[in-house]
């Protein structure tokens, strides 16, 4: 068991080890930050996203929620993708889910959690969206579906975002992606739902969606 000292003395050492083979690092970091990553992720503790990218600090500009949820009254996640997009200008966002997210399997079994409910109840959303293509899997597959499904649909909202619309609208140059991170293998899935245009979105959508029917069924 970690004890609060213990992450003191981790942290001094790992300073004192950056600083040693690293000179000039944190100095560097006090300058500025420069990412041309934003990850937007899962909360899980399994999913850390400098770790599994082997990104530094000042690579990498986060927000993590439960489930990796993106919606369009959410200040938070609006704001973050503000400031990455526009102040930043990050080059790519990547939407990060994880199979076997506790989220995403109460939203697909309609298991009560508590205030949490109302957050999940996004996901099952998409779930209900995508309910035909859910009921032809076969039960054990329907967690990674989702999982994957509700990735796609957080891509669509942050690529329909004013933020990115705008964006693209003005020329700028910034992709959406869509990953899934396997918590038993320590693999990132490109899910194939990567925008770079408004125009795109539509296409690259229903792929996505076809390549999961074609991929979880088989
Ligand atoms: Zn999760």
């Amino acid at each position: 068991m970690t004890a609060i000292a213990d992450l003191f003395s981790h942290n001094r050492a790992w300073a004192a080890e950056m600083e040693r083979t690293r000179p000039g690092f944190f100095s560097g970091l006090v300058k500025q930050q420069q990412p041309k990553f934003m990850w937007i992720g899962c909360s899980d503790s399994r999913v850390p996203a400098n770790q599994i990218t082997g990104l530094e600090p000042g690579e990498v500009f986060v927000h993590r929620n439960v489930a990796n949820v993106v919606v369009h009254s959410d200040l938070n996640a609006l704001s973050a993708i503000q400031f990455a997009v526009e102040m930043l200008k990050v080059e790519h966002i990547m939407v990060v889910g994880h199979y076997g997210c506790g989220g995403v399997l109460a939203a697909l079994h309609g298991t009560r959690i508590g205030l949490a409910d109302n957050w999940i109840r996004h996901i099952q959303d998409v779930r209900d969206r995508h309910r035909v293509l859910l009921e032809k899997l076969a039960p054990e597959r329907r967690g990674d579906a989702l999982v994957d499904l509700n990735v796609i649909e957080q891509v669509v909202n942050v690529s329909v975002s004013t933020v990115m619309v705008d964006a693209w609208a003005k020329g700028q140059k910034v992709t959406v992606h869509g990953w899934a991170f396997g918590v038993h293998d320590g693999l990132l899935q490109d899910l194939g739902m990567s925008v770079s245009s408004t125009e795109s979105l539509d296409t690259l959508y229903h792929a996505a969606v076809a390549r999961i029917t074609a991929a979880r069924s088989t």
